[in-house]
């Protein structure tokens, strides 16, 4: 039976991106994409790859000096107890990362709390896995946090997966320590399981990223995941990865893993050895730039747009997630505003609404574009709210 999947939805992302292509001369503001290039570390390790023919099959769940390089990594530097490198399978991003990984713990019907707003394919894995995505507001005036009680009151009998994603898209929201450890509390008086996506654990400006799996005895029912993509700017190569514990969900993971991919792109492990092998100053780099993005980004709202948006910038990830003054309270505000910013400005955006119900009345903006391409489409907003929405 494949009709459920007419049940899973498409992001709005894909609507925006076709309406973007009718655009001349765009500002794409709208994808999560940094425009940065892959440190020279990765781009050797690659090259030096296809020159010595490393272009086999390689095993399922990644190429063993990688699998050791990241549980390393996640002892090091994310403070998880990864004792032993066969915890950690590569994916093809952290994309099908947490699809596995869905696939691995979910059963039909099961309950899913995702955050709300949150990036589309959280919700849309529970709807592949035949499970049921609850969503959990996240509020501006906390930050874009939780009320944790709210939270909890939404735990039922068939609530199986807290899905937590810190800092956060689209909202730059960043959990705190004091969150964490509540939110471990409660996944383990409610015997839950904790997807953790730390997509962003380097995009950080303020506060501190903590890691879920480092507080004790939450490592064995919490499933970190990761990418490449935003902290070495290598969204194109499709490289992200998560830890196991549980050896006979692991073992699950690794056969959707396999039926899916066989085995990620031989070269593109390559590339993510030199990105972990080589000096990690690209990352202190990026996120120098992407604060310098992020402030003059939001002087740019301040001075031009401010009658018309409003928001304070984010603690993490690389995202303006912006309320709409203008038209607040009209349902159909954030696709009818980002359509005229698209067809009126060129410049990009994302309806909130497309992240959640919650995210209704607000537009995201990526701000890891050129800050040519940002000032452009500052001074495009400039021109464009001289006439009314
Ligand atoms: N998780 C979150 C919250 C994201 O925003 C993204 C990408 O934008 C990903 C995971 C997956 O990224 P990728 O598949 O490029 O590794």
């Amino acid at each position: 039976m494949a009709a459920y999947l007419d049940g899973v939805p498409l992001s709005g992302i894909i609507r925006i991106r076709d309406l973007m292509f009718t655009v001349k001369d765009p500002f794409r503001l709208d994808q999560g994409d940094i425009s940065f290039d892959a440190p020279d570390t990765v781009k050797s390790a690659m090259t030096r790859a296809i020159a010595e023919n490393k272009t086999h099959y390689v095993p399922t769940t990644g190429v063993p000096r990688l699998r050791e390089l990241i549980a390393a990594k996640l002892r090091d530097k994310n403070r998880i107890p990864v004792t032993d490198p066969d915890d950690v399978l590569v994916t093809t991003g952290g994309i099908q990362g947490l699809y596995v990984v869905c696939q691995a713990i979910l059963e039909p019907a099961d309950e899913v709390l995702v955050p709300d707003p949150e990036w589309p394919p959280a919700a849309g894995h529970a709807l592949l896995a035949k499970a049921v995505p609850v969503a959990c507001p996240l509020y501006e005036s906390n930050g874009w946090r939780y009320d944790l009680d709210e939270l909890e009151s939404k735990i039922t009998a068939r609530t199986r997966v807290l899905y937590l994603n810190t800092p956060q898209n689209p909202t730059g929201g960043v959990l705190t320590r004091s969150d964490v450890e509540r939110l471990a509390e409660i996944a383990r008086e409610h015997n839950l399981w904790v997807i953790s996506d730390e997509s962003y654990e380097d995009v950080i400006f303020d506060g501190e990223h903590v890691s879920i799996a480092s507080l004790p005895g939450m490592y064995e029912r919490t499933i970190p995941l990761y990418t490449f993509s935003k902290s070495y700017a290598m969204t194109g190569l499709r490289l992200g990865y998560v830890a196991i514990r549980d050896a006979a969900i692991r073992d699950r993971a690794k056969k959707a893993l396999f039926y899916t991919a066989s085995n990620i792109s031989s070269v593109v492990q390559y590339g993510g050895i030199g990105a972990l092998e080589g000096s990690q100053e690209c990352i202190e780099q990026f996120r120098a730039e992407l604060r310098a993005r992020r402030d003059l980004f939001y002087r740019g709202i301040r001075e031009y747009a401010g009658e018309v948006f409003s928001g304070e910038p984010p603690a993490g990830a690389f995202y303006a997630f912006l309320r709409i003054r203008a038209q607040a309270g009209d349902q159909s505000s954030s696709w009818r505003t980002a359509e005229h910013l698209i067809k009126n400005g060129r410049i990009g955006c994302v309806p909130g609404v497309d992240f959640g119900a919650h995210g209704e009345g607000y537009l995201r903006f990526c701000f890891a574009r050129e800050r040519r391409e940002l000032t452009g489409a500052l001074e495009s907003m400039k021109t464009l709210f001289g006439v009314r929405v």
